[in-house]
């Protein structure tokens, strides 16, 4: 059969500096006035909470 291959260059891979958790809520200590618990959440400075680093071609660098 011929035809338009599916996109599969998709090539997304998962941060090595966060493994995937591109953002972490981190608990302050305390509460708010609602009681609730005060969190922050922190994202990943390498992919900037994407938890993806972005790779222009990922097969270049992966030698066999
Ligand atoms: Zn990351």
């Amino acid at each position: 059969m011929t035809g338009p291959t599916p996109a599969t260059s998709t090539t997304t891979r998962i941060c090595p500096n966060c493994d995937g958790f591109a953002s972490a809520a981190i608990t302050l200590g305390g509460r708010d006035r609602h009681g609730h618990l005060r969190t922050i959440t922190a994202h990943c400075p390498a992919c900037n909470g994407l938890g993806v680093s972005r790779t222009r071609r990922a097969r270049e660098g992966a030698r066999v």
